[in-house]
């Protein structure tokens, strides 16, 4: 196939993918989109399964960039359902006329860069070739499927699906014998609807993780007109939070240890009832603290011996720990469904799922047989996408071993060694600890502005210091260390994967980051290098 040639290449056409292709244009860029996917959303095209939906709410976890778009789309639940995020997602390409730049069912399998012309050579499992200047991976933080490599698998004669990868048109269970494995934010949204039609559900739980209610429900037009009344100034102040979102939740500001036992029960009782990640805010020092979180952890504890009604199942459902340092479920009705005949849990943390067989696994010795097996095993997270591919920088260094020891950015966005390549919501950046589509948004805005300062310089390329890539992954390592985040087993750190390296990926803080980014721009993009 001939080489075709393009300002800038964007992998991916999820929410990240879709708003840099739209800016890009706006420049006058000649922009190809290239996704793996049949169509848009990401994310929201690839997880299908039962119960999927967000859990930061849909009036934040939306774009801003187009306040005609924020007024006129309506959200009508709390947290909106996937296929309700993925037809926004197709009406932001529809409105915007994005998809004729994209090319669909393709993958990017290698990328390289020649230093000589100061291009990036793409190619794809279509045999596509392209030739761009700019290449920005927009490949996102949760999509490189993670199946554990269980021995035998491929002799299971049921049906396997991963949560990340549906079927397109759904899965009916009616009547089947299910085994799903994993505890983690996709298990806990589908198990209670895979057990509502399954004959029989046999959860298989590695570690126990900390759920509170969602409280879903449909969208209060009230609240929804007093956000559309001033949503850009909403916005401002979501942008202020930590994880930048929900500007008008209440928050406990004080300490936990200074609280009576009674006060504590009261104030966590009260932030319960609100629903999701709100309960992590009923006091200022949970996640800094591990005496203060532990009173937290407590009780949640409570509160499952409270809705498991077999006492042998609550416990084991009862996370250690540190509530917060995984990533934090919000559920409707999880810990209800354990109290279902037809669902069993099965603590695998001692006795690991050893294989599978002909007829379905065996854990502990013990052989369980299934029709269909499901694997809520999570993603190999924020450089799995990357790592798949090929990409070579300057001298042929691969990406790979330039992370071999773990990710190394400047400000998540550039890798020294590899000019005019841009990650989105990449290792380094708050990405998956804040509302991930204000985070795409800010790097595609980013990365725009950083394009714009090359061309008026007459640049022919950008690339990160190697000092300022070091100066940075100190600082994000050294600030994760200020919290209780690297003190668990979590996909944050790598700890999923086996064999990947165990390196506290995001930045924590979105308010900082940002005046690091303001900061960054005032001094004409310090840390970043023009090459002429
Ligand atoms: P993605 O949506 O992951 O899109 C990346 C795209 O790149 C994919 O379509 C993929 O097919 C494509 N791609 C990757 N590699 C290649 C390649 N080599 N060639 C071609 N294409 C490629 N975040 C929140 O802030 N709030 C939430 O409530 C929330 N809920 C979530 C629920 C689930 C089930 C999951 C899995 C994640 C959730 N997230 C949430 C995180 C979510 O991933 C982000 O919010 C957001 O959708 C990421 O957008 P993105 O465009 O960066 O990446
Ligand atoms: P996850 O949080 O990584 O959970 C994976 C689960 O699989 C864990 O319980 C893990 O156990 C288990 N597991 C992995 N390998 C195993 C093995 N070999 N044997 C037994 N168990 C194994 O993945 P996820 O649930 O897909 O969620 C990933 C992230 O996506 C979330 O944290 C969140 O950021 C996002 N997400 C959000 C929502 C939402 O509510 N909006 C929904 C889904 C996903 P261990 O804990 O022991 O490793």
């Amino acid at each position: 196939m001939a080489t075709q040639r393009f300002d800038a290449v964007v992998v991916g056409a999820g929410f990240a993918g879709l708003y840099m292709i739209h800016l890009l244009r706006g420049e006058g860029l000649s922009v190809k989109g290239l996704e793996r996917a049949g169509g848009v959303g990401g994310t929201w095209y690839w997880n299908r399964y039962p119960g999927c939906r967000c859990d930061v709410e849909s009036l934040d976890y939306s774009y801003q960039f187009s306040d005609p778009l924020q007024q006129e789309w309506v959200w009508t639940e709390r947290y909106s359902a996937q296929p309700e995020i993925l037809a926004y997602a197709e009406h932001v390409a529809t409105r915007f006329e994005l998809r004729p730049l994209i090319q669909f069912e393709t993958r990017v399998t290698s990328a390289h860069y020649d230093e000589h012309t100061h291009r990036w050579t793409v190619a794809t499992d279509k045999g596509d070739v392209f030739d761009t200047r700019f290449l920005i991976m927009a490949t996102g933080c949760l999509s490189a499927a993670n199946t554990p490599a269980f021995p035998g698998l491929r002799d299971f004669k049921g049906r396997t699906f991963h949560t990340g990868l549906w079927p397109q048109n759904g899965v009916d269970f009616t009547g089947r014998r299910v085994g799903i494995i994993g505890t983690g934010s996709s298990a806990i949204q589908s198990i209670p609807l895979i057990a509502a039609q399954a004959a029989d559900l046999t959860v298989f739980q590695r570690t126990a993780n900390f759920s509170v209610p969602a409280r879903n429900r449909p969208s209060d037009p009230a609240a929804v007109a007093r956000v559309k009344s001033n949503y850009p100034d909403y916005r401002r102040r979501a942008r202020q939070q930590a994880a930048a979102f929900g500007p008008d939740n209440p928050r406990g500001l004080d300490s936990v240890l200074a609280a009576t036992p009674a006060q504590r029960q009261r104030r966590f009782e009260e932030y319960w009832q609100l629903g999701g990640f709100m309960f992590l805010g009923a006091f200022g020092d949970l996640m800094l603290n591990e005496a203060a979180n532990a009173y937290a952890a407590d009780f949640v504890r409570s509160k499952i011996r409270e809705m498991v009604k077999d006492p042998q199942t609550a416990e084991l459902l009862s996370p250690k720990g540190i509530i917060g340092c995984k990533r934090l479920c919000a559920d409707t009705h999880y810990y209800e469904t354990y109290n279902r005949a037809n669902v069993h849990l099965v603590d695998v943390s001692q006795h690991p799922v050893e294989r599978f067989t002909t007829r379905g696994l065996v854990a502990g010795g013990v052989e369980y047989t299934f029709d269909d097996v499901v694997f809520a095993t999570g993603f190999d997270a924020m450089t799995g996408s990357l790592l798949r591919m090929d990409i070579r920088g300057k001298n042929g260094v691969s990406l790979n071993e330039k992370w071999a020891a773990g990710p190394l950015t400047y400000l998540g966005l550039m890798i020294a060694g590899f000019p005019n390549l841009f990650t989105m919501t990449g290792p380094g950046s708050p990405s998956v600890l804040a509302n991930m589509v204000t985070g795409v948004e800010q790097h595609a805005e980013y990365i725009h502005d950083v394009i714009t300062w090359l061309r008026k310089e007459n640049a022919n390329a950008v690339e990160a210091r190697i000092d300022a890539e070091r100066d940075w992954v100190q600082t994000v390592n050294v600030r994760s260390q200020l919290t209780l985040y690297p003190r668990c087993n979590s996909w944050y750190l790598g700890a999923n994967v086996p064999g990947k390296p165990r390196v506290f990926m995001p930045y924590i803080g979105f308010p900082d980051y940002t005046a690091k980014l303001d900061d960054v721009r005032a001094e004409h993009f310090a840390g970043f290098e023009l090459q002429r």
